[in-house]
């Protein structure tokens, strides 16, 4: 795997730490807890969209673009580090939000991301839940080209095979940091929605011959979806990186047993993930993603899927800024 042939941006802080859990694991009775703490990669507040966006925007400006197109939910942590990359590169960014979940509170629809957006100078809009917004964005695009900008579309969640080759590249920091401390990782566990960090993440470890397994917990789609999504793309991913065929369908395992209601509703299992990673180890959750990751690890540790010696490490992928758009959901007692 030559990940280097392939042009990239700067815009995080990278690597980002691998770190034991000690408190969680000794709390859960094991197996080893380890987190990879990709909500530290730096730029407006980090998230896993970062690694992406490092190589979608060194394709926009090579392209010459001077407009950023993207879109997303309302609290979009995308949508966020786009704008942030964006103002960063000295581009124009429009973010199109989808209302997504009906929530209408003055939290969810102008704090956390919603308000980094506005603040890294982002045109925001807004579209009904269901919009068709590859369509949308297309729309947008055709609407700026008219008037002489050269825009550049970034699917949802930057998931495609370029910006998916971020996490192929995280599949090797992770494993060249392993290496360097003595650590066999059992299992990969994260959050997984728009599949761009799990495909990158089984392209990059399936590559480099790690036998590593990925777990993904889903947050919007039923399994059998989620796991077509991230095995397409995957697969997709290895042919742009000269590697066809080397993803089999068994490398792409997903459960969605925690997505609850529906994609960005809160469920109990979440809420006490966020608060046990807060109390425990002082480390912030999201409510959206990596709170219902950690609930789908957590029960699935109860349930004995893992062996009490086994180290496994959870990608924390960011979005605790999403904490400010649900502050009723994590409601402490008084007094
Ligand atoms: C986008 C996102 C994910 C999911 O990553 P995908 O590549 O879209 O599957 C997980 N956690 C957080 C915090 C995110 O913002």
């Amino acid at each position: 795997m030559n990940l280097a042939r392939f042009p990239r941006i700067r815009l995080g802080h990278f690597p980002t730490p691998l770190e034991p859990m000690e408190a969680l694991t000794r709390h859960l009775g094991g197996p080893r807890l380890w987190i990879k703490r990709d909500d530290c990669t730096g730029l407006s507040t980090g998230g896993n969209k970062t690694r992406k966006l490092e190589y979608l925007c060194a394709e926009a400006i090579a392209l010459k673009a001077d407009v950023l197109i993207t879109q997303g939910a309302t609290q979009s942590n995308h949508a966020r580090q786009t704008a942030a990359a964006a103002a960063k590169l000295g581009l124009a960014c429009h973010i199109l939000l989808e209302d997504r979940t009906g929530y209408a509170d003055a939290a969810y629809t102008q704090s956390g991301n919603v308000l980094l957006d506005k603040l890294h100078g982002a045109q925001v809009s807004r579209r009904p839940g269901g919009a068709d917004m590859p369509a949308e964005m297309e729309a947008l695009a055709a609407g700026l080209r008219a008037k002489g900008h050269t825009p550049y579309v970034i699917p949802g969640g930057g998931s495609n095979p370029v910006g998916a080759l971020g996490y192929a590249n995280a599949a090797l920091e992770l494993l060249n940091q392993a290496a360097e401390i003595g650590l066999r990782i059992d299992h990969v566990v994260h959050a997984t929605g728009s599949a761009g960090t799990q495909a990158g993440l089984v392209a990059g470890l399936v590559a480099l011959n790690s036998g590593i397994p990925v777990l993904g917990i889903g947050v919007r789609a039923p399994r059998e979806k989620q796991e077509a999504n991230v095995l397409a793309l995957a697969q997709r991913t290895v042919a742009h990186m000269g590697l066809p065929g080397i993803v089999r369908p068994e490398h792409v395992v997903a459960n969605c047993d925690y997505v609850g209601q529906g994609y960005g509703i809160p469920t109990q299992g979440m809420v006490e993930a966020v608060k046990l990673l807060a109390e425990k180890e002082g480390i912030l959750l999201d409510p959206v993603y990596s709170g219902k990751g950690m609930a789908g690890l957590i029960d699935l540790i109860g349930k004995g899927y893992f062996k009490p010696e086994e180290n496994i490490v959870f990608l924390h992928t960011g979005g605790s800024v999403g904490l400010f758009g649900y502050p009723e959901a994590f409601e402490v007692p008084a007094g």
